[in-house]
């Protein structure tokens, strides 16, 4: 029973992105579980809630504007669209198309079966590959024989990892295209111990990966049948991620309040609690507000910009995370004007194919309910760490060299039935090696300020589920006193 005596704690939630709404959440859950009165309300900037993420309507397609999958072996993501009734609305990947293809020497090849973002669970299917040479096979099979590391405690980037066990060609025809993937990154520079610590593990465990693949496929089936990343394990919504989005904001708008157009521009300590000034969506004075206690879900530079003046030891650190830029070409075609039969998940492309893409989603092959019959929905990648340059370009520039290199790779014969490109500047935070020393500088500098806690897409990774989990942990941590 909640005391009627106690007063309601005054918290404050800065940004809707899936890390504030989820922060949100999990605080309104805490007070009904705990009956521990608070009075929250979650401040976003813009007019619509979701950040980086969004889906949408264009004719009969439905288009993710971000993120269009998360995968389930990290549970949260599933555990809170469990939560909030959304159970049935979850999908699989179409199980007909659960390949990926890498392109080498200007042709799609698909991934090796049972190839597992660095390590390969079987050994046929990497003999037959085209995408290797003879030597570079010799070389990837050699990693069973390659020494332990003598300092696995020590960082290092992800291409230094892959030369040194499976050699220069793996790192260049398959590794970089597929991770790179994931993160935009230069793999020069890529932490592995923040991005893919399990490598490390087998190494340090197995002695090799290609044994420890081998013990581990012992145990299932599903990474010796998929390809590149394990498809089985993606899920999105039957209407996209947006109605993970829509359910948590309606959670919030229910139960708290939901601030739209409030950009916070100024936190000021007081003993206790903050003083949070906003600049306001087509008002003429800013909005001040005190709070108890309060969440910052931004990106680390302009976190930095809000906790320079009082918090200058926790300003540097942030600043030190690299953020790189990438743009999405979303468009939708006639599945036959395409000269490929577009039968699997999608097609990465290596950084030394000199190609103006970085990879290319085939979001419809992918999950049912994208496209209409017969049509396509494409989602390509430009630009990220390894290309900033490409950013420069104007978005009549960025849609015609994507159609270019399409027409090139798969043949497409004519134009598109819609194209559109959305740009996320700065939007990726780069793991660069030394990532968890400078997340365990922002952590002990943001501890010493009582009552404000950080979340977001730095600290334990950049995916949907990594994003949910910090915000929940941080909810929790905000609440524990
Ligand atoms: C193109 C792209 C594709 C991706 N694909 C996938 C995928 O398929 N699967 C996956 O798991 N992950 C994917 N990701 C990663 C994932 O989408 C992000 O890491 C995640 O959405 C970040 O969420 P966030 O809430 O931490 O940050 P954000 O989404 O950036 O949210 C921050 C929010 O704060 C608001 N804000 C900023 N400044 C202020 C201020 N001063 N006051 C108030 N509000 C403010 C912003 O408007 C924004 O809404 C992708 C990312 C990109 C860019």
């Amino acid at each position: 029973m909640t005391d009627p005596e106690e007063k309601p704690i005054k918290i404050a939630v800065i940004g809707g992105g899936i890390s504030g709404l989820a922060a949100a959440n999990r605080l309104l859950e805490l007070s009904q579980d705990q009956s521990r009165p608070i009075d929250l309300t979650l401040y976003e900037a813009k007019s619509h809630h979701g950040g980086l993420l969004g889906t949408g309507k264009v004719g009969n397609y439905l288009v993710e504007y971000g993120g269009d999958m998360f995968v389930t072996n990290k549970p949260w993501a599933v555990d809170l669209c469990n939560r909030l009734g959304l159970e049935d609305e979850l999908i699989q990947t179409e199980k007909v198309n659960r390949r990926a293809f890498v392109l080498c020497k200007g042709k799609p090849v698909e991934v090796p079966l049972g190839f597992n973002l660095m390590a390969p669970a079987r050994v046929w299917p990497m003999i037959r590959t085209p995408l290797l040479s003879i030597p570079a096979k010799l070389r990837m099979a050699w990693e069973y024989f390659v020494p332990r590391r003598k300092n696995l405690d020590e960082d290092e980037s992800l291409a230094s990892f892959v030369r040194r066990r499976l050699g220069k060609d793996a790192l260049d025809r398959l590794i970089q295209p597929l991770v790179g993937g994931i993160y935009t990154s230069d793999p020069e520079k890529l932490s592995l111990r923040a991005t893919l610590p399990r490598f490390i593990e087998m190494e340090r465990d197995y002695g090799s990966l290609i044994r420890a693949m081998r013990q581990q496929s012992k145990s299932g089936n599903e990474n010796r049948e998929a390809t590149g990343a394990r498809y089985g394990l993606f899920v999105s919504l039957k209407g996209g991620i947006q109605q993970l989005l829509d359910a948590l904001k309606e959670k919030v708008n229910r139960e708290a309040t939901y601030q739209t157009g409030h950009r916070l521009v100024g936190i000021e300590p007081l003993e206790p609690g903050y003083r949070l000034t906003f600049e306001v969506d087509h008002a003429d004075e800013p909005v001040i507000r005190e709070v108890d206690r309060l969440i910052l879900t931004l990106p680390a530079f302009l976190t930095a910009k809000l906790v320079d003046s009082f918090a200058p030891t926790l300003a540097a650190p942030l600043r030190e995370i690299e953020y790189a830029s990438c743009a999405l070409v979303i468009s939708g075609h006639q599945l036959s004007d395409f000269n490929h039969p577009m039968d699997a998940n999608g097609l990465v492309i290596p950084f030394v194919e000199n190609r103006k893409i970085l990879a290319v989603s085939f979001t419809s092959r992918k999950f049912a309910g994208r496209a209409p019959e017969g049509h396509i929905l494409l989602r390509t990648f430009v630009g990220g760490a390894l290309q900033p340059e490409l950013m420069k370009c104007s978005d009549e520039e960025i849609k015609q060299f994507t159609l270019e290199e399409l027409k090139d790779i798969f043949g497409l014969k004519a134009d598109p039935e819609f194209i559109e490109v959305n740009r996320y500047e700065g939007a990726m935070p780069q793991y660069h090696v030394g990532h968890e020393q400078r997340i365990e500088a922002i952590q002990k500098q943001a501890a010493l300020l009582p009552g404000l806690e950080l979340a977001g897409n730095i600290y334990e990774g950049v995916g949907i589920p990594d994003c949910i989990h910090n915000a929940e942990t941080t909810a929790e941590r905000l609440l524990a006193n």
